[in-house]
């Protein structure tokens, strides 16, 4: 039987005694760990949080804060070898672990580089300006930022173990507020080796960071107003977890990054032979392949002028079959496996419900032959193109397939784009390929209700462009609607969600006090 994962609460490691769920490799079928948080002591684990964790963490000021992220992410740095070997079992190639790991770490980074630069060396952040509020100017006002003395639970999907913790764990600290972190079940395993190293590190005061493997029991029963909760996942779960007394009848906050149809759209400029086009067939083929088509920020939609549908499919399909699917320890494998043989399950669900309005058109989801793998034992799939030709059909700006599908469907006019892009009911992101700046302009202004990200990709910026779906730790990730209504990352934005906002008012001296000997 493989080894049981511990997790760490009130500064011991703790090993459940029951048997718990065993986590096989994605691509092997093979058995990896054991799963399970049975008699795990969650009041202990929030206690410590508060009566620990917070504490210490906020007698550092924001610059130490900064600067104990900084010698954590070097830390982990040195460490990332081990965590690309554990990645591997969640069947991600060498490119899938490098967004996980090495996005996560640099997002550590980049979280201490905006505390230095951006906060101030104290304990108190102001926001905006002193406000006269008589006309003598003795009495006035500020908004002031002081972190939450509560607990903050972090939970997290499988599809990125370090990074998805990394990102929420980083403005904890540097806001000064403790952090449980529950990883999903199915690849808990690397995200505990990441925490077993934060914690022998030392970079964090104890208590900073705490960790549940396995279910959560009832530790949201001990939650209150001072506590938050940070949750990235399904729709489904983000409701059921909104709708617990924590949340409805205490006030924890309550922050959700779930699932969403992330669309991309080709301008009318862009037919066959244009950069943009080029750019276009690139990106989507990007976005279905990476860890498979796990990502949440995934083009699940592609909106394509009507004259270069044709050009699109042809152009993507041969793309698409240079594809080389397999496990992913075999250097030749371009993609790997998703993360379960369940969630290959649900992904062929998702396509045959998809089917009832759209064809396929390239890959089999029910066959495919991966190189250096047993396609029974492990959770492999085709990347699979889907066209729509009814563009009314409600399934595509409905169903998440959670993998490497998507979606093309062909459009008219601008105002029919718009719609379209906004039938997905709030997404993470969209992206606009064209170099038209009356359409792009059109498009956003249209759009952009109804997204927390817009890039627009076209033949200037494409050199540095980090991406469709690549959310970066300076900007907003998160989105309206069906994308859960929360919001990340954005620089130290993210760092006031971890605090509390009080309008101080008072005599300018009082107030320059506070915030000035902060
Ligand atoms: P999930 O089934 O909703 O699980 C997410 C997390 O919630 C896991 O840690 C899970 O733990 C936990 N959980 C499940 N039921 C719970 C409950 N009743 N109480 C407390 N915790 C509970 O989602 P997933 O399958 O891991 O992830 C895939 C989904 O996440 C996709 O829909 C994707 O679009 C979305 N996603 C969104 C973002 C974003 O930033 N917006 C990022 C990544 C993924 P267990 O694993 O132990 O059940």
């Amino acid at each position: 039987m493989p080894e049981m994962l511990a997790s760490y609460v009130a500064g011991t490691w703790y090993t459940a005694p029951d048997e718990g769920i065993v986590v096989v490799d994605a691509a092997t079928g093979d058995p990896v760990a054991r799963v399970s948080s049975t008699g795990l002591d969650t009041r202990a684990a929030v206690e410590h949080a508060r009566r620990v964790g917070g504490p210490a963490l906020r007698r550092l000021t924001f610059h130490e804060r900064a600067a104990a992220l900084k010698a954590l992410a070097t830390h982990l740095d040195s460490k990332k070898s081990t965590y690309y070997e554990l990645s591997t079992s969640t069947g991600a190639t060498r490119r899938d672990s490098a967004v996980d790991i090495d996005g996560g770490i640099a997002t550590t980074f980049a979280f201490s580089g905006a505390g230095k630069r951006e906060l101030p060396e104290g304990y108190v952040l102001a926001d905006g300006d002193m406000v006269q509020m008589g006309k003598e100017g003795t009495f006035v006002g500020r908004h002031v930022y002081t972190a939450l003395p509560g607990a903050a639970l972090q939970i997290n999907a499988f599809n990125f173990p370090v990074w998805g913790m990394l990102e929420k764990l980083a403005p904890a600290v540097l806001a000064g507020m403790p952090s449980i972190v529950k990883p999903a079940t199915q690849t808990a395993y690397l995200t505990a080796a990441v925490v077993r190293d934060i914690v022998a590190s030392g970079a964090l005061p104890e208590g900073a960071v705490q960790l549940v493997c396995g279910g959560l029991g009832d530790l949201l029963d001990h939650l209150g107003g001072q506590d938050l909760i940070a949750f990235t996942g399904s729709a489904s779960t983000a409701t059921v977890l909104r709708g617990h007394t924590a949340v409805m009848a205490r006030a924890t906050r309550f922050n959700a990054e779930t699932d969403s149809l992330n669309c991309s759209i080709l301008g009318p400029d862009a037919l066959a032979g244009t950069p943009e086009f080029d750019l276009f067939v690139k990106e989507v083929a990007r976005e279905m392949t990476v860890k498979a088509g796990q990502k949440c920020t995934a083009i699940r939609r592609a909106f394509v002028p009507q004259p270069a549908i044709d050009d699109f499919v042809s152009a993507l399909q041969a793309r698409l079959a240079k594809v080389v699917v397999g496990n992913p320890r075999n250097e030749a494998v371009t993609m790997g496996a998703l993360v379960s043989l369940r969630q290959r399950d649900e992904v062929r669900a998702a396509v045959q419900s998809l089917r009832h309005a759209a064809e396929i058109v390239s890959g089999d989801p029910e066959n495919v032959e991966p190189i250096d793998a047993d396609s029974h034992r492990g959770a492999f799939i085709a990347p699979i193109l889907m066209r729509c030709t009814d563009a009314d059909r409600s399934e595509p700006h409905d169903i998440e397939a959670f993998g490497p599908v998507s979606t093309v469907i062909a459009y008219k006019a601008v105002d029919d784009v718009a719609d379209l892009a906004a039938r997905g009911n709030g997404s993470l992101v969209g992206s606009i390929v064209s170099h038209d700046p009356d359409f792009v302009r059109e498009v956003v202004l249209a759009a952009a209700p109804h997204h927390g990200r817009l890039l627009v990709l076209d033949r200037d910026c494409a050199a540095e462009s980090t991406g469709h779906g690549t959310p970066m730790p300076q900007m907003v990730h998160g989105g309206p609607g069906r994308a859960g209504g929360g919001e990340e990352l954005g620089g130290v934005r993210a760092v006031k969600h971890y605090m509390q906002r009080t309008a101080l008012q008072g005599s300018p001296a009082a107030i320059a006090a506070i915030v000035g000997a902060a």
